[in-house]
């Protein structure tokens, strides 16, 4: 437990050791580990140290500054222009909504075109469709046409009974 709380601290060791708490420093006397950790730092920090960061060109402030001045003076941007910047350069979750419309659209258009392959085929040929809803009609339609058929003779036998009754009486 000790062993985590000295090695928490020891950025602070090397960077400011009057900071730091003598049980610590005791620590470090007792405990090989925490003093093989903190060489370690120690010499990672100085290799970092020895490490020169590049040194910037003397045009770079004049060139940012034409570069500026060159975007101010541009005449603004067209909305595809627009577009075609932030899909190059923002962040992908503004990109997530238009994903999902196109993906909408997609299946909306593709749905549709589906529908328009696959619908005039049952259409155009409906007396060979094997569907039983339809062979029902149809005979739902020859047997309306039967009826009508006996209604006609009944009324035809009917008027003639009346007929003949009519000649009896
Ligand atoms: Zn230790």
């Amino acid at each position: 437990m000790i062993c985590q709380k000295v090695r928490a601290k020891m950025p602070e060791m090397l960077l400011a050791p009057e900071g730091v708490g003598a049980e610590a420093r005791e620590h470090l006397k007792g405990c090989a580990e925490c003093a093989r950790e903190l060489r370690e730092l120690e010499a990672t920090m100085a290799a970092l140290d020895a490490w020169p960061a590049p040194e910037v060109s003397p045009w770079f402030d004049g060139r940012l500054q034409a570069r500026l001045r060159e975007e101010r003076a541009a005449a603004p941007a067209g909305w595809l222009e627009r577009v075609r910047a932030r899909m190059k350069f923002g962040e992908r979750v503004s990109l997530r909504p238009l994903a999902a419309a196109a993906l909408a659209l997609t299946i909306a258009v593709g749905g549709g075109i589906y529908e328009g392959f696959t619908a005039p085929q049952p259409v155009a040929t409906p007396t060979q469709s094997a569907s039983p809803v339809i062979r029902d009609l149809q005979s739902l339609d020859e047997n309306s046409q039967v009826f009508q058929e006996l209604n006609s003779l009944d009324q035809d036998t009917g008027s003639n009974s009346g007929a003949a009754a009519n000649n009896s009486l």
